[in-house]
């Protein structure tokens, strides 16, 4: 396990106003920034979705950003989903919200409402690596597994969700910078291995997802979104078996959201422009 959760509560709800005040600014900033950018880009109003980068935040803190209006929630690690799902997914329905992909059975168990199927939705999904053994604790979950960077994990995750008669979201994670520490398949296989994905049962290719290029190159970070993109219109347009919902592009995080942003993202993954710097990495 990792060395900060033994030093944080994960389900920690109690949250001081002064903390609260510094996430619901940080979002609104982001908020902002996506909405500016949108605009400067020629891109549509609205067609930016903000996925909050949770890591290492406890319940109370992203239930501060929900409140703020962040659009989705996004979880590195299966241990802190586990830690967390509780708590959120009750402070979520306090709200009128139901969180992630939690069946309607649950949602009615929790929730006294007469009507659960006309509650707001806001979608969890999983950011960071996935191994096989985890896969069937977050399918009751996740709505969208972003991390799938093989035909081996695809098929594993459609296995197990085809067996619980679930359909779970996934991007293909590409690795365009090539950066050795980072995840993702390699930038000249992703349009095939889409293909092959895109066709299994009990998943729904939704897109792609990267991490942008570790550098200070303006031009070198812009030429993996625009490749991403690239091979998500060729992927979509490919008519393809089920590759016309592969739609969303995952890119742009705090330090490169607005180039991410220009060059086609419809989700940016923001952790530290909203909850300030991790104490933990
Ligand atoms: C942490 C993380 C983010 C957010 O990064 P920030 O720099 O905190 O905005 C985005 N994507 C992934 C996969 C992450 O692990």
């Amino acid at each position: 396990m990792t060395a900060y959760m033994d030093h944080k509560d994960l389900a920690n709800e109690t949250i001081d106003p002064a903390r609260i005040q510094e996430i619901t600014d940080g979002a609104h900033r982001v908020l902002d920034l996506i909405a500016q950018t949108e605009f400067t880009s020629g891109r549509e109003e609205g067609s930016v979705t903000l996925l909050a980068a949770t890591k290492t935040r406890d319940v109370g803190e992203i239930m501060a950003a929900i409140d703020a209006g962040v659009h989705m929630i996004g979880e590195n690690r299966p241990q802190e989903v586990i830690a967390k799902i509780d708590g959120l997914r009750y402070a979520c329905l306090q709200r009128g919200i139901v969180l992630g992909a939690s069946d309607m059975q649950t949602v009615a168990r929790l929730d006294e409402t007469d009507d659960p199927e006309a509650l707001d939705r806001l979608p969890l999904h999983l950011i960071g690596q996935l191994q096989s053994n985890k896969i069937g604790k977050m399918l009751p979950d996740v709505n969208t597994i972003e991390s799938v960077d093989s035909f081996e994990l695809a098929e594993k995750i459609a296995r197990r969700a085809a067996a619980r008669e679930q359909t779970v979201g996934v991007l293909l994670e590409v690795n365009e910078s090539g950066e050795p520490t980072k995840s993702g398949c390699a930038p000249d296989e992703a349009f095939e291995l889409a293909l092959r994905i895109a066709q299994l049962e009990g998943l729904e290719l939704q897109g792609l997802m990267t991490v942008g290029a570790h550098v200070d190159d303006e031009r070198e970070i812009r030429r993996g979104f625009a490749h991403l993109r690239d091979v998500r219109d060729r992927v979509r347009d490919s008519d393809a078996e089920g590759t016309a919902t592969c739609v969303e592009l995952s890119m742009g995080m705090s330090g490169d959201m607005t180039y991410a942003i220009d060059e086609g993202a419809t989700i940016v993954r923001i952790g530290q422009a909203i909850f300030g710097e991790r104490d933990f990495k």
